[in-house]
């Protein structure tokens, strides 16, 4: 670890205040363990800004100083990008005020480190939905939500993080502000420089307040469905839209063998429908009433039925038994982590190549891994799929964990061969910050080589995350 000069961090101390900064080991220490624990770092020092101004002069000071920043919101990222490796991290988590909230607008103007659970209740607050939604929203935070253009589980009819901001208020690395906050969804004056900062995992500056579009509230109504085979899930995919249209919302795939995982692992969660067959949906599909909602739903059911694509369906009967099907998707990482060790994979293809993809990805991966269970769920109404390889711990976990390079080369290759990506929604970080070589042109990769020397020439903003500067 490389310590910041005596000097810096008397003034950064003087400028933060008793309570906008730590060195307590045990902070720093949680601060460098990103939740999936692959690439452990280390912090000499937490500095928690409460106001853009603050931040604003922080990074000045670390501009003058040469000293590197890691931003951090929750640090729930997967792909160990908020995940300091010496540098000074910069947690937004004391940033979490609501600026302002416009109803008629439908826009919502939040600081960077209120979490996603806070935003989501702004806005009902309102009367309105923020409609993003994922596994770890009571933690994640919106400028690290912005900053890995976060997805989840209503991609589909609402889309990424970066669909969901008009505007953003950012620390540029020379400690300038640039106020980019807006309501207005027709600009069209010049290059849209919000969409650098989404999806930039804190390599082009400190993002401190989003604008956020808000939509009108919705009823939702939510379906557990055996599925025989990938192919019938892809064709009730269809089936569905063509009854339902933009109203779906959610159309999660589940494995048989992961509801296995998370029956075994929570107390008080059960297989809603018990089957032989390989697979599950969970479909959630809303509108402004409840009924138009589970109308449209029991219609493409049925259809999806007489099909025979659907083996069996169970609709919610109560927001209770609908929150019962989520919590078996939602509760599927943890319980896969409870089973035993993981190789994981977050790829995406087009929804249509999916059937072909697990099945020669499975057969070749097969190969080379021949116990590891394949657990593959997610959001396969955007073709994205986590593709994961478990082993209870009990088995051989040194020469499982050494096959990932070799499963890597198997299923990103497989990705690149159908258009994919080898990252679908949690970003490149310091995990995929090779591997994204071998799979972007030499012009893509030169041209996020140019904009990040541009904006940050001394290279001071998260090093190491996403391919650096030559
Ligand atoms: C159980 C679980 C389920 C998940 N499910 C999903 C899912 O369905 N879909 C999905 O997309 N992701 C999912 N994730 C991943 C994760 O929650 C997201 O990556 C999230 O967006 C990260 O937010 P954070 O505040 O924790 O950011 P951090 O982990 O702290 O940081 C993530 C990145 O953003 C940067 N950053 C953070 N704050 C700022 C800021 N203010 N300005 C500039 N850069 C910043 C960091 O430097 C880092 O590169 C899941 C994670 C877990 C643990």
């Amino acid at each position: 670890m490389i310590n910041p000069p005596p000097a810096f961090l008397s003034a950064a101390k003087d400028l933060l205040g008793p309570k906008g900064w730590t060195e307590d080991p045990e902070k720093l220490l949680a601060a460098s363990t990103p939740w999936r624990g692959t690439f452990s770092g280390s912090t000499p020092f937490i500095a928690r800004p409460a106001s853009t101004e603050e931040a604003a002069a922080l990074v000045k000071l670390c501009a003058a100083h040469r000293v590197a920043i890691t931003p951090q919101g929750g640090n729930t990222g997967l792909v160990d990008g908020g995940t300091p490796h010496g540098e000074v991290c910069v947690s937004m988590t004391r940033m979490q005020a609501v600026r302002e909230v416009d109803p008629f607008n439908n826009s919502m103007t939040m600081e960077a480190g209120a979490t996603l659970v806070m935003a989501q209740e702004t806005a009902e607050n309102a009367n309105r939905l923020f409609p993003l939604a994922l596994g770890s929203q009571g933690t994640a935070t919106l400028g690290g939500l912005i900053s890995t253009n976060a997805g989840g589980v209503a991609v589909l009819r609402y889309g990424m993080m970066r669909d969901l901001i008009l505007g953003l208020e950012v620390v540029l690395p020379s400690g300038e502000i640039w106020d980019g906050l807006s309501g207005l969804r027709k600009n069209n004056t010049g290059y849209d420089l919000k969409h650098l900062f989404a999806g930039a995992e804190g390599t082009l500056g400190l993002i401190t307040a989003a604008t956020l579009k808000l939509f009108p509230k919705v009823q939702r109504a939510a379906a557990w469905v055996v599925v025989a085979t990938a192919e019938d899930v892809v064709k009730l995919l269809a089936l569905v839209r063509d009854h339902a249209g933009d109203s779906v919302t959610s159309f999660e795939i589940i494995p048989a063998n992961a509801v296995a995982m998370v029956v075994a692992d929570v107390p008080g969660t059960r297989d809603p429908l018990p089957a032989n067959a390989a697979w599950r949906v969970l479909i959630e599909i809303s509108q402004p009433k409840a009924a138009q909602a589970e109308a449209l739903l029991t219609d493409a059911l049925e259809a999806g039925a007489e099909a025979g694509l659907v083996q069996d369906a169970a609709i919610a009967v109560s927001e209770t038994q609908a929150k019962s099907f989520w919590h078996i998707r939602e509760t599927i990482p943890l319980s896969k982590r409870a089973y035993g060790t993981a190789l994981n994979q977050d790829i995406s293809v087009p929804v249509s190549r999916i059937p072909a993809f697990i099945e020669a990805c499975n057969a070749n991966v097969r190969k080379i891994v021949p116990p590891a269970d394949f657990v593959i769920f997610g959001h396969v109404g955007d073709g994205n799929l986590h593709y994961n390889l478990s082993q209870p711990d009990a088995a051989d976990n040194a020469a499982f964990l050494a096959s990932q390079p070799a499963v890597n080369r198997i299923v990103h290759d497989s990705v690149h061969a159908l258009n994919g990506s080898i990252s679908a929604e949690h970003g490149i970080g310091q995990l995929k910050r090779e591997e994204i070589l071998r799979y972007k042109s030499a012009t893509e990769i030169g041209l996020m080589r140019t904009i990040r020397k541009a904006i940050d020439p001394a290279g001071l903003m998260n090093p190491g995350k996403l391919p650096g500067p030559r």
